[in-house]
């Protein structure tokens, strides 16, 4: 009997610490099941609550967060254990009432909405209204989210047709300025036009109305529309913004000075049958397969030391550079550059040597030419010369191939971002018609930040080049 009571003792106690350890992984897994998803489920039904409670503590973050969470518990949980965030939007209209000031200004299109906001406010734009709301852009025209001190909505009311004829009448009112020496209220004296003929033979060619919605935190001026000018003088064409200042609530032309300065002026000679520009500072100039640097044109330029690779680059861009080498490495990225500045004469060099491997892989010189012509610049013809473009290494992508880099995160960072600061990519993969160039999302364009974001709006329209052509800073 006694071996038996001994073999059931053990057995018992096997058996306990099976329970044991069963009931400590069940609660262990139930912990961690809490951790990962009740956890945030209890939150999400608290903040909810709290947002309830507290209108005023409502702004487009803490909304977006709630956003977020509810996407995450909803794949984890059914429909009915998560919180609405109706309670949210509802909120929201509380403080939409509370505008401090709201106005109609019957200068704007129909459908365009300002909300300027205060010190308070937080920086919204379009783009992240219509991420948080997880809608399209058209049918959010009349959503967004408040929270500032001094707000002020503006609603247009404008038609199409009434805008164009405001851009007009706006047009000739500043040519008849110009021409009398009168100055108006938004541009000083100094800007007048001392040859006058070049005043004659503009006309209008044609009248682009933004009726869009916009809403604008930090910049006091929003885009009413563009007016294209032909001048007959030199058979060139420019344009002009007019903008609406909202501090103001006033109307406008943004860069008046630009475009008088463009008005006929030479901005191409010939130089060896190349057609070259006479810009003194040509970090706005669109260098082409066209148009060309001069062989003597250089900027100053400093070397990067902090940034790996070893390359120079023009000290105008210098800061925006270091800027986003700075936003990069925040997001886990490390910039090289593989290729800055480059004279003419390396340029000259550069194109040579791909000729010849061309010549060595069959072709003629013609052909080698007009090859290497798609993927190198002749000298004078590359955005290199400037200083202000750079070829970014990509640790992913040994073999410099535009699929692979063009995949790669630290090109969609760049996509995404790099106009920030005042960088804009200058061959993309839908422009090879347009730039002559192939894809190349390892080339980078610093046009200042400015500019870039103007880029920004139209970059599914025109190039950089383009761009630049029509902006006529040269
Ligand atoms: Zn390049």
């Amino acid at each position: 009997m006694q071996p038996e009571n001994t073999e059931q003792t053990v057995r018992l106690s096997k058996g306990k610490k099976f329970l044991f350890g069963a009931l400590g992984t069940i609660f262990l897994g139930f912990f961690v099941a809490s951790t990962i998803y009740l956890y945030p489920l209890l939150n999400l039904w608290l903040k909810t609550y709290l947002a309830f409670l507290n209108p005023t503590e409502l702004n487009l973050e803490n909304y977006n967060n709630a956003l977020q969470e509810q996407i995450f518990l909803s794949r984890k949980f059914p429909k009915s254990f998560i919180p609405t965030l109706s309670v949210f939007d509802k909120l929201e209209t509380i403080v939409e009432q509370n505008l401090k000031e709201s106005a109609i200004v019957s200068d704007l299109p129909q459908g365009v909405i300002i909300i300027q906001k205060g010190v308070l406010g937080k920086y919204i734009t379009k783009s992240s209204v219509a991420k948080v709301a997880g809608l399209e852009k058209e049918s959010i025209q009349n959503k967004y989210f408040l929270k500032a001190e001094n707000q002020k909505e503006i609603n247009g009311t404008k038609s199409k047709e009434e805008t164009e004829a405001l851009i007009k009448e706006n047009f000739e009112k500043l040519v008849n300025a110009l021409r009398e020496n009168q100055t108006l209220y938004y541009f000083p004296a100094e800007l007048n036009v001392n040859d006058k003929s070049l005043l004659n033979g503009l006309s209008i060619q044609s009248v682009n109305t933004y009726s869009d919605y916009k809403i604008v935190s930090d910049k006091n001026k929003v885009k009413i529309g563009q007016v294209k000018i032909f001048m007959e003088n030199c058979s060139g064409s420019n344009t002009l913004n007019l903008v609406f200042n909202i501090n103001e609530k006033t109307l406008e032309f943004d860069g008046i000075n630009v475009f008088i300065n463009a008005l006929c002026k030479e901005r191409f000679t010939e130089v060896n049958g190349e057609i070259v520009g006479t810009c003194e500072d040509c970090s706005w100039f669109p260098v082409n397969k066209t148009y060309a640097l001069r062989p003597d044109y250089e900027t100053e330029l400093v070397y990067l030391d902090t940034i790996s690779g070893g390359q120079f680059f023009s000290k105008a861009a210098y800061s925006d550079l270091l800027d986003l080498n700075l936003a990069l490495q925040n997001s886990g990225f490390s910039l090289a550059i593989n290729s800055g500045y480059r004279s003419y004469y390396t340029q000259a060099y550069l194109f040579e040597y791909y000729v010849s491997i061309e010549m060595a892989n069959g072709a003629s010189r013609a052909q080698a030419e007009i090859i290497a012509n798609s993927y190198s610049a002749r000298p004078g013809h590359s955005e290199h010369q400037l200083g202000t473009a750079m070829d970014v290494a990509n640790e992913a992508c040994g073999n410099f191939t535009a699929e692979c880099a063009g995949n790669s995160s630290l090109y969609q960072w760049m996509l995404e971002n790099a106009y920030n600061y005042g960088f804009v990519l200058s061959y993309p993969h839908d422009r090879v018609a347009e730039t002559g160039y192939v894809y190349e999302p390892w080339h980078w364009r610093w046009i200042g930040r400015e500019l870039s974001r103007e880029f920004w709006d139209v970059r599914g329209e025109i190039s950089v080049n383009t761009f630049l052509y029509n902006k006529g800073r040269y």
